[in-house]
Formats: structure tokens, C-alpha cells, sequence
């Protein structure tokens, strides 16, 4: 059987298994998930996070050096920042009209009585901004600081590529140390449907299903929201922009979208949406290296989508009408979030925090929420990495589009 119908059977599976534990057999639920389940998403989880902060040092190296020009890094950096900022600012905008539209929040019995939520310290975004600079890149690494890390990287890579010839040999001492690594990604895909399944069989084994109901309308915008985006804003980026099939893309896709949504982490999902663009995608290695960590960091579509959604939800849940000013408001802090949010698990929801003190919406309305979180950040996150990686293959076939068109003008002369 083909690995991505594998990890799509043990997604299923684990699903099944998880929900009819939780319905039927809580107690052995509790034994098989301390025994079984929680052990297989764990070592898989691990391994893959394991080889992250080293294939991003590496990749974002050999990507700044592949482009060579100085120039050509700052173009593709400010269309790539430009594209995160875009897709972000229209995820919102998607979720909050969604939102409004069906109105969640007037749809059945809230009890924000007994709703609390105790507000997690969160680094302001601009102080986010300003600790880019390492003050000890080893500090860095160890932390799996991915800002700091990318920054080190591309400064490396810039003087690399100023030294030429002298430090040819540490060039490709960092060419062999990062298909190193793409090889132990391969390997640790052998887990994957093991993983995906033990970490689907618990997020889903350990949900209140009633939770689930009394929260329905309000899982399906989210979700809703996040369909749409997926096909409109990416289907749209590949489709118009990559000038590629969508569906190709989801099908060479799918294994990363999997990974994403069973460890909800967007940032342990890089080794395998990196590998994925560049071998089966196409994307030219020097522009997946250097999109794809970057957007894994900064770029969360889908967690937007949740706070848009869950903005409104909480307003129309407290009574509180948002004007127009407060509303434009919602989207600016969130594209500020999201580039504040770190990928993983349940960030998105501590950012929530910042997203409704901007609009003065009462912070424990998150405690509404929180139940049910889990099993939206599984779908968020998927949409995350594909966010990134749609915009990694878009400036990908228009670079390759532009080098074609150069190359017949130097024929021509
Ligand atoms: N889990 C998300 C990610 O890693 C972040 C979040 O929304 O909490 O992309």
C-alpha cells in the first residue's frame, strides 16, 4: 500500500477507535492510550521534531547560498511576506463575515457564569520582533527559537556566498549534513501511520462528546471557514498564480496534511512539507528551504480563521455589538498574532487573548472555547503548512517562469 493511503487509513482508523473508546469503553480508553496510543503519537512526534531546528539551519543555508544574489533574497523575501500578510488579513476577513453571517454565538445556551480562563504571559509582537537578533545563537538552537534560528541562518548563508571559493568546503560539508537529514525524514515517515494513528486515537478518545454538540455551530464556521480558504485563497494561489492543478497538490500533499493535523504542530510538520515540495512537488530547493521554515513560524492562516470566528462568537455570546472601527481592528491584531505564533500546539488559543483585549471582549469568553480547541487546531494547523507551502510553490514556478524567459532573451541575442 502507498504510504499517504497508509497514513490516511490510520487516521480514519484511530478516528474510529478513538470515538467508540470514548463512547462505549472510557476506562479501557484510559489504559490503552497510557499504554498504546499515547506512546506511538510520542515517539513519532519526537522523532520528527528531533531533526526540525538542524534541517532548518542547514536548508535556510544552502537556500540563502543557491540564490546567490543578495537582491534576489530581498525580492523573494518581501513577496513572500507580502503573500503571508495578504492570505492572513483574507482568512480573517473570510471568518469574521462567516461569523457574522451564521452567528454562532446566538445559537443555543452559553454559560459564561463559570467561564473562566486564566491569561498566559505572551511575548508582545514587537518584542517578538526585536529578540530576532540571537544574543547567543547556541541559546537558539537549544530553545528551537525558529526566528533567531532563521535569521542566523540567512546571515551565514549571505557571507557564505560573499567568500565564495574559501569556504567552498564548508559549503558542501552543510550540502551533505542537510541530505543527511532529508534521508532520517524518510525514515521517520516509516512511523507515520503508527504516529498519526495513536495521536488521532487520543486527541478524539479524549474529547467531551457533549462538549462537541453544545459547541456545533461554532466548529462548523470554523471548519467552514476553513474549507473555503483552503480551496478559494491556495486553490486560487495554485490554480492562477503556480499555474499548477490543485488537486495534484493535494494528493502529492496529503502525508504533510496529515502529519499536520494529527500533531497540530505546524513546526514539526517542516521536515515532511519541505521533503514533500521539494521531491514531489517541485518546488527548487533554495525557495522551499528558505518559504517554508519562515511561513511554518510566522504564517498561520487557519489559527486566524480560529481567532476571527472565535472574536465574534465570544461578542455575540457576551451581548457586545463591534463597529466597523472595531472589527478592522480584529483583523490587524490577528495578522500580528499570527506572525507571534509559535507552531505548536494550542499557541493560537493563548493568542487569542491579545486578539479580543484589542476589542476589550472579556479574555475568559476563551474558556467557552477551550474544550473543544483541541480538535480544531488538528485542522488549522493542516491548513497552516498548506498555506506555506502553496506560497512556496508559487514563487517557485514564477522564478522558474522568469529564468526560462531570461535564458531564450540571451538566445535571442
Ligand atoms: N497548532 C498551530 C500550528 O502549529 C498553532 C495554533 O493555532 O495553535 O500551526
Amino acid at each position: 500500500m502507498k504510504s499517504t493511503k497508509k497514513i490516511l487509513l490510520a487516521l480514519v482508523l484511530g478516528a474510529l477507535v478513538g470515538l467508540g473508546l470514548n463512547l462505549y469503553a472510557p476506562t479501557l480508553f484510559t489504559y490503552l492510550d497510557s499504554y498504546l496510543f499515547y506512546p506511538l503519537g510520542k515517539i513519532f512526534t519526537s522523532s520528527i521534531k528531533m531533526l526540525v531546528v538542524p534541517l532548518v539551519l542547514f536548508s535556510i543555508i544552502l537556500g540563502t547560498t543557491g540564490l546567490g544574489d543578495p537582491k534576489k533574497l530581498g525580492r523573494i523575501g518581501l513577496k513572500t511576506i507580502g503573500y503571508f500578510l495578504t492570505t492572513t488579513a483574507i482568512a480573517i476577513i473570510i471568518a469574521m463575515s462567516l461569523a457574522i453571517v451564521i452567528s454562532p454565538g446566538t445559537k443555543g445556551t452559553f454559560d459564561t457564569e463559570n467561564a473562566s480562563y486564566e491569561v498566559a504571559e505572551t511575548t508582545s509582537v514587537t518584542d517578538t520582533l526585536l529578540n530576532i537578533i540571537p544574543s547567543n545563537p547556541f541559546q537558539a538552537f537549544a530553545d528551537g527559537n525558529m526566528l533567531q534560528i532563521i535569521l542566523m541562518s540567512v546571515l551565514v548563508g549571505l557571507a557564505l556566498t560573499a567568500l565564495g571559493e574559501k569556504t567552498k568546503g564548508l559549503v558542501s560539508l552543510i550540502e551533505q549534513g542537510n541530505d543527511v537529514m532529508m534521508y532520517l525524514v524518510q525514515l521517520v515517515m516509516r512511523l507515520a501511520p503508527y504516529g498519526t494513528f495513536g495521536l488521532i486515537a487520543t486527541a478524539v478518545g479524549s474529547q467531551g462528546v457533549g462538549a462537541m454538540k453544545a459547541m456545533g455551530a461554532y466548529m462548523f464556521v470554523v471548519l467552514i471557514a476553513l474549507v473555503i480558504h483552503g480551496i478559494v485563497t491556495y486553490g486560487g494561489t495554485i490554480w492562477f498564480l503556480a499555474k499548477k492543478s490543485p488537486i495534484w497538490f493535494l494528493k502529492e500533499f496529503a502525508p504533510a496534511m496529515s502529519v499536520a493535523f494529527s500533531t497540530s504542530s505546524s513546526s514539526a510538520t517542516l521536515p515532511v512539507s519541505m521533503d514533500l515540495a521539494q521531491n514531489k512537488l517541485g518546488v527548487k530547493k533554495s525557495i522551499s528551504s528558505f518559504v517554508q521554515p519562515l511561513g511554518a513560524t510566522i504564517n498561520m492562516d487557519g489559527t486566524s480563521i480560529m481567532q476571527g470566528v472565535a472574536t465574534i462568537f465570544i461578542a455575540q455570546v457576551y451581548g457586545v455589538q463591534l463597529d466597523f472601527t472595531a472589527l478592522l481592528t480584529v483583523v490587524l491584531t490577528a495578522v500580528l498574532a499570527s506572525i507571534g505564533t509559535a507552531g505548536v500546539p494550542g499557541v493560537g488559543l493563548i493568542m487569542l487573548a491579545m486578539v479580543l483585549s484589542s476589542v476589550g471582549l472579556p479574555v475568559e469568553g476563551i474558556g467557552l472555547i477551550l474544550g473543544i480547541d483541541r480538535l480544531l487546531d488538528m485542522a488549522r494547523t493542516a491548513m497552516n503548512i498548506m498555506g506555506d507551502t502553496a506560497c512556496a510553490l508559487f514563487i517557485s514556478e514564477q522564478e522558474k517562469r522568469k529564468e526560462a524567459e531570461e535564458e531564450e532573451a540571451e538566445v535571442a541575442v
